[in-house]
């Protein structure tokens, strides 16, 4: 993971310059530098994770405690000038490990160490403030303090160094004892100079103990810790140097030993507070800070801050902070690469909601979860070496957030594919139903529904199963899946109304066709008296007029009675339900009367009934009773047989005027005829229904539902067709007075 403090890419080479000798951590105004982040950055250190070490020196001014660096290490750290003896600048002072020889491969990797400079501590107030201030900033970040004392100081508990010691355990009292927090070893190595070898090592250690021991006696602790001892805190290490003027190679020959224990290893369970192996290793994993390497400039920031402005450094504290800080910079990192996989896919859906479409995305469920896992798995590698509480409350919370945008493109995409099938499914099953209609096959509606009923939702289930995203427990599209069997339910009951109806309005077409033939044939016959216009036919009795509404009525109940089985029939293959095929029936029976009346309408408009009323007339007037043309002669009762033709066929007008039955001369029983409006008749079934008078709750009644002619076109018919006959009259006894046949 790259890490907050990146050098642009432009100024590396610059960097690269200024970092070549390290940096300046805190200057000698206090303030801390920004440049930690780009270093670390530069040193490669920030991806390594909990693989790097800081040690850090302390010690009176001028005892070569920059020299030491600059040879154990290969750093550049700023040493006084010999001649001059002019001291260096206040503050503190961070570089990496630059050893490359032989030596160099038995240390540790990327081990970073603090120069701390400052006067002696004992002169003015002011120092001894920064002295303070550097050996907690030291403490807190640092495995090891390197203690640099020449020989003859040893044993010296009033001297300068002894000050700085006592400084360093109150401090870590400060520190770590009194929160009772997890309290972190550190280890005091102390490297002695000038070593004369007169005394040896061994004895100048115990020398030291004890007045560490002393030391520690002296200060004030807390209460309860009272009887505790320096070894519960601190581990000791020793080492001694030869004069580096004097004896510059033996120097230099126990400097590269010295430099071989800077490296990683494990406490002999048997030492207590003591390394006293000279070969020892001194990196022990009970010292690390456990600040990992990206975080540390946040760190270390904060923490000298809280120093600096003299607040009280609570180390837990400033670590949760940190947690918080990386965690949610980390976060941010880590959502870049899930971003531009899944950016274009939020947009894409958006863009389609947007213009009122959906879209469907290809391999959705893969893109996705390979993102999200990547996310999480990249997040949880750099985050959890931080604050384990704000990790795991970090990684909920990116958790949440991403997958609630996640959940958003999976109900988006789980939309679009209930869309999409519902869309596929309509027109599969129109397709098929026009092709079948086309063909002119008999299809089975219901089945087809079925078989595209199965195929969408097999086809929706794949795509939700594409679509699921992994590790999720959200991603479950079983009530979408069920909407979605919904929806196909509305559609299909949709398109089998839909079918219902052409099936109607075929069978009314049909209903239509057979009244125009049958209902016109049997106003024909009116025109004639023995069945026929002129031509009777020979041993077949004449149909009675009187009967004329009886077998208007009979036929048409017979066409409607077929008509409903070929509907019944038909609407069996759509699965229809019973209500719903009821309803069908009753439209068609009140739309076939409506045809009916439409029909009688057309047979008795004005110049139909003229025409057939003259025929009817025409037929009992100019025929005798064996049909044949009568030729009138004057002695012919011409008045007579014109009075009795007239008669009869004025009997036509009050029988056409009203449908009624001859038996009871009553209407037909229409109402019962048509039935009661089925109870689940919806507003739309009743849309286009023209009301009935005396079956609907209209105003009004069966008997005006029943009239064919009113009073006054009655008497309007009546008035023509006098004048019609009245004319046939006048010619027929011009015929006969003239001898002229007609
Ligand atoms: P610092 O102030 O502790 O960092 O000391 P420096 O590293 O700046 O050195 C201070 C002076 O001590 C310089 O003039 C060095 O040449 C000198 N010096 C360095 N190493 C040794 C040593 O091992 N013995 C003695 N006697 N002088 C040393
Ligand atoms: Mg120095």
């Amino acid at each position: 993971m790259r890490s907050n403090g990146h050098v642009p890419n432009g100024k590396q080479a610059a960097a690269g310059a200024a970092f070549k000798n390290g940096i300046q951590v805190v200057n000698s105004d206090g303030v801390f530098s920004d440049d930690v982040g780009p270093y670390l950055t530069y040193e490669k250190i920030n991806p390594a994770g909990f693989n790097y070490h800081l040690i850090s020196v302390f010690g009176s001014q001028s005892t070569g405690k920059s020299t030491l660096l600059n040879n154990l290490f290969g750093t550049n750290f700023g040493v006084m000038n010999e001649e001059e003896r002019r001291q260096t600048t206040k503050g503190i002072w961070l570089a990496k490990n630059k050893r490359e020889d032989e030596a160099s491969h038995q240390m540790a990797d990327n081990i970073l160490v603090m120069d701390v400079e400052g006067t002696d501590g004992q002169e003015r107030g002011e120092d001894q403030d920064f002295e303070r201030k550097s050996a907690l900033f030291a403490l807190a970040t640092s495995e090891i303090l390197l203690v640099n004392m020449w020989e003859t100081q040893v044993g010296l508990y009033n001297g300068a160094n002894m000050g700085l010691l006592k400084t360093v355990f109150e401090v870590n009292l400060q520190l770590f004892v009194k929160d009772n927090h997890s309290i972190p070893r550190s280890l005091l190595f102390f490297v002695i100079r000038d070593h004369t070898g007169r005394t040896p090592l061994t004895n100048l250690s115990k020398t030291l103990v004890n007045t560490l021991d002393r030391i520690w006696a002296s200060i004030s602790k807390p209460a309860g810790l009272e009887e505790s001892k320096i070894q519960d805190y601190f581990d000791f290490a020793f080492a001694a140097l030869p004069h580096k003027l004097l004896q510059p190679e033996k120097f230099d020959d126990e400097v590269a030993k010295l430099g071989t224990r800077f490296r990683e290893g494990y406490k002999d369970p048997k030492t207590v507070g003591l390394l006293d192996e000279t070969s020892q290793p001194l990196l022990l994993p009970e010292y690390h800070r456990r600040i990992p390497a990206d975080g540390f400039s946040v760190y270390a920031k904060g923490v000298w801050e809280q120093i600096q402005s003299n607040k009280d450094l609570d180390l837990p504290t400033q670590q949760e902070l940190l947690a918080q800080f990386r965690c949610v910079e980390i976060a941010r990192e880590c959502l870049i690469a899930f971003d531009a996989v899944i950016v274009p896919l939020e947009t894409k859906q958006a863009d389609a909601v947007r213009s009122g479409q959906s879209t469907l995305l290809p391999a959705l469920g893969l893109a996705v979860s390979t993102a999200r896992s990547s996310l999480l798995r990249e997040f949880e590698s750099a985050a959890s070496r931080y604050h384990k509480g704000v990790f795991k409350k970090q990684l909920e919370e990116l958790e949440t957030t991403v997958d609630g945008r996640l959940k958003l493109v999976y109900d988006g995409q789980l939309n679009a594919a209930s869309k999409s099938g519902v869309t596929g499914f309509v027109d599969a099953v129109s397709e098929t139903v026009r092709a079948g209609s086309k063909s002119g096959s008999q299809y089975d509606f219901a089945k087809i529904v079925d078989v595209e009923k199965k195929r969408a939702i097999s086809k929706f289930e794949e795509l939700a199963n594409e679509s699921a995203v992994e590790g999720t427990s959200w991603s479950d599209h079983s009530s979408q899946l069920d909407l979605f069997k919904k929806d196909l339910d509305k559609e299909s009951k949709r398109l089998r109304q839909e079918e219902m109806r052409l099936l109607a309005t075929r069978v009314e077409r049909w209903i239509k066709s057979k009244l125009d033939e049958s209902i016109g044939l049997e106003f024909n016959k009116l025109g004639s008296r023995r069945g026929g216009s002129g031509a009777p036919e020979t041993g077949s009795k004449p149909p009675s007029e009187a009967d004329h509404w009886d077998r208007v009525w009979t036929i048409f109940t017979d066409i409607v009675a077929q008509a409903e089985k070929r509907f019944v029939d038909r609407a069996a293959s759509f699965d229809a339900s019973s209500d719903e095929v009821e309803v069908g029936l009753w439209r068609l029976r009140r739309k076939a009367w409506i045809a009916l009346k439409t029909k009688t309408a057309e047979e008795t408009a004005e110049g139909n009934l003229a025409m057939k009323l003259r025929e009817n007339f025409e037929d009992g007037f100019r025929y005798d009773d064996e049909g044949v043309p009568r030729i009138w002669r004057p002695s012919d009762d011409i008045d007579g047989a014109f009075a009795r033709a007239r008669d009869n066929t004025l009997k036509l007008i009050p029988l056409l005027s009203r449908f009624r039955l001859a038996a009871t001369s009553a209407p037909p029983p229409l109402d019962a005829w048509i039935g009661a409006r089925p109870a689940t008749t919806s507003r739309a079934d009743e849309e286009d229904l023209a009301p009935i008078g005396g079956v609907d709750d209209a105003e009004e009644s069966l008997t005006e539902e029943m009239t064919v002619l009113s009073e006054a076109r009655q008497a309007d018919i009546t008035h023509r067709f006098r004048k019609t006959a009245d004319g046939i009259y006048v010619e027929a006894k011009r015929g006969a007075l003239g001898g002229v046949t007609q």
